[in-house]
């Protein structure tokens, strides 16, 4: 099993480590040609949305990766990863590739003072470490989202089919149960 990880700016290398310790092959996507080589999974990590989704574009990877997404790649995406995947941002004009039926607030808890730890309840996981770096929340989802944990009544962490998307940074932390699912959903 082979797992790409977004590489053009961000918290890669932290997933990337994870996922080789659970025993995964891992390769970097930096640029459009990474993208010939065979991946049964995606993550997209957390960083600076806007800034990936300008390299994704002027790099030539925005539409062959939302189109691997569309026909079923599984993806783990945290914080702007999230970002990138929502169909809708409530304060933000930017689009990504809308693959994941939900709106989202970007920065939700405040752009400075926004960093904060939490533990929570995931669904079909149980108590969680959650590291909220100037994170995002899920205002409102579809009905065929499933919500697997909220904060204060915010969601901050979904599935939709083949994406599992979180506003907090598991790759941050030592618990790789996160990791574990999407693996299993590989
Ligand atoms: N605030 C960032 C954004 O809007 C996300 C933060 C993160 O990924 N830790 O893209």
């Amino acid at each position: 099993m082979t797992v790409a990880v977004l590489a053009v700016q961000g918290a890669f290398a932290e997933h990337r480590a994870m996922l080789e310790k659970l025993g995964t092959q891992v390769f970097e996507l930096r640029k459009a040609e990474d993208l010939e080589r065979h991946f049964d999974g995606l993550v997209l990590p957390g960083g600076e949305s806007t800034v990936q989704g300008k390299l994704l574009r002027e790099l030539g990877m925005f539409r062959p990766l939302q189109k691997r997404i569309e026909e079923g790649m599984p993806v783990l995406a945290t914080c702007a990863g999230l970002i990138l995947l929502a169909k809708e941002l409530s304060n933000d004009t930017g689009r990504y590739f809308q693959t994941l039926p939900v709106v989202v607030k970007r920065n939700a808890y405040g752009r400075q003072l926004g960093s904060f730890f939490y533990e929570g309840g995931i669904k079909g996981i149980g108590q969680y470490p959650m590291e909220f770096i100037r994170a995002p929340y899920i205002e409102s989802a579809d009905k065929e989202v499933s919500v697997l944990a909220e904060v204060e009544g915010n969601i901050v962490a979904v599935q939709y089919k083949n994406q599992l998307a979180m506003s907090f940074h598991p790759e941050l932390t030592k618990d790789s149960r996160i990791h574990k699912k999407f693996m299993e959903m590989i």
